[in-house]
């Protein structure tokens, strides 16, 4: 043992099992308590008090420290600054050391540099781990060691290194926990309410168990996630995406199982946790994408976009059925099918011509599964402004996208009861029916259901020219 006394920080690790900085904590230390900080500097930047994530944090918190409670011991959670908060507690509660796993955002990242300089100067020490990615940083680099830029040949070396270590399971046993006796004050109950928040229906059950229970019954379907991934009508992903986020299940459990079955749906599965290994490596080495394009030359684009066109999108009153349908079951639910993310957030820029950072912005705000790394990568590939993003010249034709991915309407009719009786042909775009065949629907466009509010090959057009005379400025 090296240390009497450890603290085990949890953040976007709300789990007890296969845990890399709850394993070495109790492997290195005779007691170890866990603790979580609500955090005030982030809170009380969510203007919706009744934010699903702080729902879902909060309900996952209640498992692990029902979980500690059968071991005889509690989980410590405060509420305020963590730059205050950790060091006090370590030293309130003489610890050694501090052990918790790395965090790749940049305010993040900024956070721990102060607590590490703060816990040195107390003569404690701090530990961070791999836990959130398989591989991180410059761990995959290309044969001249430099980072990649194109996901092709970032996942090739990523299979290629890819050894039982990645995929190993931290699992720690669940001793040497300081007893709940000796944690005394420091272990009040803190409600949603102390902290100014009100509960809020989830679409999905939160906490570790939960997420297991998912991954179980995705394993059942994951052989045929090549072909139904991208229909939103058809439960065919995994939905981990907001377990992912909050660490209730951990990545490597994810990959080992998808990695050992070799069908194309397991393989394109894996494909996509090696995308969020990717964008995950781009904001760690490149955090200005947070603010810029990833891609130099379209630094100065100026998007010409109206407010008007923002509010009609984000209120799903666009025309445009599947953006509508998107738009408005995302309102309703915090959550929206990778397929759709793909269409509204194109629209938003390729039709609409405004800036992606409002529409990363908003995502921001309500995205249950909300990853500053992914839905920044997300956003500027749409925007055809990031790394190995979409290019410039493609751009979604939303009735098509609609055609081919919610081909009989169902998402649509589902969330879009107005124009539910249109015909199979007419519902994406009902605006081009005629006057007949929207009365005998029951819905007239522009009174029951918005007009277009633009011409998609207007737009396309004037999109183009956007892209090409930021090109010739270079
Ligand atoms: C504009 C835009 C914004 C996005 N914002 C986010 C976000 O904030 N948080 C987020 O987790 N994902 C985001 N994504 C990626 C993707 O849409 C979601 O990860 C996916 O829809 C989650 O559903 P799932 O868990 O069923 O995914 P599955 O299809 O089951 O995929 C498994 C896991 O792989 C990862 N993954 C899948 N696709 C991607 C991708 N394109 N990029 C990175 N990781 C991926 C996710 O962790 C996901 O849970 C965004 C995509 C776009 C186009």
């Amino acid at each position: 043992m090296n240390y009497k006394n450890s603290l085990c920080w949890i953040r976007r690790d709300l789990r007890l099992s296969d845990h890399h900085a709850l394993y070495e904590a109790i492997r290195n230390s005779e007691r170890v308590t866990i603790v979580f900080v609500y955090d005030i500097t982030i809170l009380e930047n969510l203007e919706d008090k009744s934010d699903r994530r702080v729902t879902f944090i909060y309900e996952s918190l209640k498992e692990v420290d029902l979980k500690l409670r059968e071991m005889g011991s509690a989980l410590v959670t405060l509420f305020g600054d963590p730059r205050n908060e950790i060091p006090l507690l370590a030293k309130e509660l003489s610890v050694d050391a501090v052990y918790c796993n790395r965090d790749y955002e940049p305010m993040a990242k900024a956070r721990d540099e102060t607590i590490y300089n703060q816990l040195q100067s107390f003569g404690i020490a701090f530990h961070t781990f791999k836990d959130q990615v398989i591989f991180e940083g410059l761990e995959v680099v290309s044969q001249a060691g430099t980072s990649y830029r194109k996901f092709t040949p970032y996942k090739n070396t990523w299979l290629k290194k890819l050894t039982t270590q990645e995929m190993i399971s931290f699992q720690p046993k669940l001793i040497n926990l300081t007893p709940i006796k000796q944690l005394g004050k420091f272990v009040k109950h803190l409600s949603l309410n102390k902290i100014g928040f009100k509960n809020k229906e989830l679409w999905l059950n939160p906490g570790e168990q939960a997420a297991s229970k998912r991954f179980a019954a995705f394993l059942k379907k994951i052989d045929m996630y090549d072909k139904h991934r991208d229909l939103p009508e058809v439960d065919g992903t995994s939905g981990l995406s907001v377990h992912l986020r909050f660490g209730t299940i951990s990545i490597r459990s994810l990959v080992r199982a998808a990695y050992k079955r070799k069908t194309k749906g397991a393989q394109l599965w894996l494909s996509e946790l090696i995308w969020r290994d990717f964008y995950h490596m781009i904001l760690d080495l490149n955090p200005i994408v947070i603010e810029e394009t990833f891609l130099p030359q379209f630094k100065e684009l100026k998007w010409p976009g109206t407010n008007s066109h923002f509010i009609a999108w984000k209120k799903g009153i666009t025309g445009y059925p599947i953006i509508d349908a998107a738009m408005r079951h995302f309102n309703k639910t915090g959550w929206m099918h990778n397929r759709l993310r793909m269409i509204v957030a194109s629209f938003l820029v390729k039709d609409l011509l405004v800036d992606w950072r409002k529409g990363e912005a908003y995502f921001s705000r309500y995205l249950l599964d909300f990853d500053l790394a992914a839905n920044n990568g997300g956003w500027q590939w749409c925007a055809s402004t990031g790394c190995d993003a979409q290019p410039w010249f493609r751009i979604f034709n939303p009735i098509t996208q609609s055609k081919r991915f919610d081909c009989n309407g169902k998402f649509i009719r589902n969330v879009l009861p107005e124009i539910a009786n249109f015909s199979n042909k007419d519902i994406h775009f009902p605006a081009g029916a005629s006057m007949k065949t929207q009365k005998s629907s029951g819905c007239i466009i522009g009174k029951n259901y918005p007009k277009p509010i633009v011409e998609h090959a207007v737009q396309r057009e004037r999109t183009l020219s956007l892209f090409n005379k930021s090109k010739s400025h270079k």
